[in-house]
């Protein structure tokens, strides 16, 4: 129980030649964890993006305490709970018009799976099979086969090329290239009489918190709409407030076809993800004939506390302080972020509500490879916990984090940058 190589644990994307050492955390309240040693560390990425109120927010804890007595898990195929039945009519409620029901699963890559599925299966129950997707370059949704399929190829999964399919990408809408992008869309959608796009609202997240705007976004939907494209907004990291708005489709005023979450679902505590759809890609599948059924279910499909922690995150969400907090960290992002306005190490300074990031300069590509583990180190030892990805530095905090806190984040950021470079 030491943390150390002797155990035999496997981590994700980590590469344990290199790094034998985990940092062994014991608890986490609000924007902090706290480690074994005695270290508070201020969670600056909101643990891989997922901590929306802040660590062990009471209300949602409190709704996972009384849940884990009433009923901990039951088979969702033929039988139903409150928990659940609460968080599909509440989130159709805050969701887009144009979706309108819910189907559960527990990770974004699955919920991402099951977009796919939902899309190719209503093409084929309507009797006019489409298959291909189209993306975005750049674009990230997800480990699994499927999902990565549809996201940027690279040395991540590199070695799985083999089991991908195809996809048609469309070019991303970079400052002065978004026509170039739009006309890319619509040839494909032309071209190729495509199922669906498959696409990250306003920020690709993985893909080094790439930001566009809302008209772009909207564009996207028209075209995709005008060929009879389904539309899939993969709001895995954007929603729940991250780019200021509940969901990053408001800002662009679109109804997707279909749209999946995952992530701050929970507030952060509990995996659970949904996929919501049209009304028409329900109806496709609904019928006498059993073969018409869509096949997908997990093991622990709408687990019953995973709902109730959902549905507590909901009501926070009906809450005002919840929108203003938001509102009030953005604006201290955005404060933070002017230090580095002229700063000749960065470029491309940019943000999307509560997220920011910002590129480090460096005359050879070659040397941001070898400073990325550097800024790695330099963190954890500062007690922030920041993941670069390759040469971009972002900020992702919890909701709860403090104008000191983000000052202290930044303030690590300068004097790491100083140090690698
Ligand atoms: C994180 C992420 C996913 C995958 O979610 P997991 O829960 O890690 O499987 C999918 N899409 C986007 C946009 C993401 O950021």
């Amino acid at each position: 129980m030491t943390g150390t190589t002797a155990s035999p644990i496997w981590h994700p994307f980590t590469q344990h030649a290199l790094q034998p050492e985990m940092t062994p955390i014991v608890s986490g309240e609000g924007a902090y964890l706290h480690a074994r040693d005695g270290r508070r560390i201020i969670d600056a990425i909101a643990s891989w993006w997922v901590v929306t109120h802040g660590h062990c927010h009471p209300h949602i804890v409190r709704a996972i305490q009384a849940q884990a007595e009433r009923l901990d898990q039951v088979i969702f195929a033929g039988h139903t709970h409150e928990p659940a039945e609460q968080v599909a009519k509440e989130l159709l409620a805050l969701a887009p018009p144009s979706l309108a029901h819910v189907f559960f699963s527990d990770s974004g890559a699955t919920s991402v799976e099951v977009a796919l599925k939902m899309a190719l299966g209503y093409f084929r129950n309507i009797g006019a099979p489409r298959t291909r997707i189209v993306v975005m370059q750049h674009s990230y949704h997800g480990d699994t086969i499927g999902a990565m399929s549809v996201g940027a190829r690279g040395v991540f999964n590199a070695a799985y090329k083999p089991l991908l399919f195809d996809v048609a990408v469309v070019p991303f809408p970079a400052p002065g290239r978004e026509q170039a992008s739009l006309d890319a869309l619509a040839a494909i959608c032309q071209r190729d009489r495509p199922a669906a796009f498959i696409v990250e609202p306003l920020v690709l997240g993985a893909g080094g918190m790439l930001m566009y705007p809302p008209a772009v976004l909207r564009e996207m939907h028209r075209i995709c709409r005008a060929s009879g494209v389904l539309f899939i907004a993969d709001e895995v990291m954007t929603g729940w407030g991250r780019t200021g708005t509940l969901f990053a489709c408001e800002q662009a005023d679109i109804a997707p076809d279909i749209a999946c979450c995952a992530k701050g679902l929970t507030g952060g505590a509990m995996p659970l993800a949904v996929t919501l759809c049209s009304a028409a890609i329900f109806e496709a599948h609904r019928s006498t004939d059993r073969a018409r059924t869509f096949f997908h279910s997990s093991s622990y499909t709408a687990n019953p506390i995973a709902c109730a922690a959902a549905a507590a995150n909901l009501e926070l969400w009906r809450r005002p302080e919840t929108r203003s907090r938001i509102a009030a960290v953005a604006e201290s992002q955005a404060r933070c972020l002017a230090r580095f306005r002229y700063d000749e190490r960065f470029s491309d300074i940019r943000r999307c509500g509560t997220i920011t990031a910002l590129d480090l300069h460096a005359d050879e590509p070659g040397y941001l490879a070898e400073v990325g583990p550097k800024l790695h180190a330099f963190f954890r030892d500062s007690d922030v916990l920041l993941r670069p990805l390759g040469h971009t530095i972002y900020v992702m905090p919890p909701y709860c984090v403090t104008p000191d806190d983000l000052d202290a984040v930044y303030a690590a950021i300068d004097e790491a940058v100083d140090q690698v470079l």
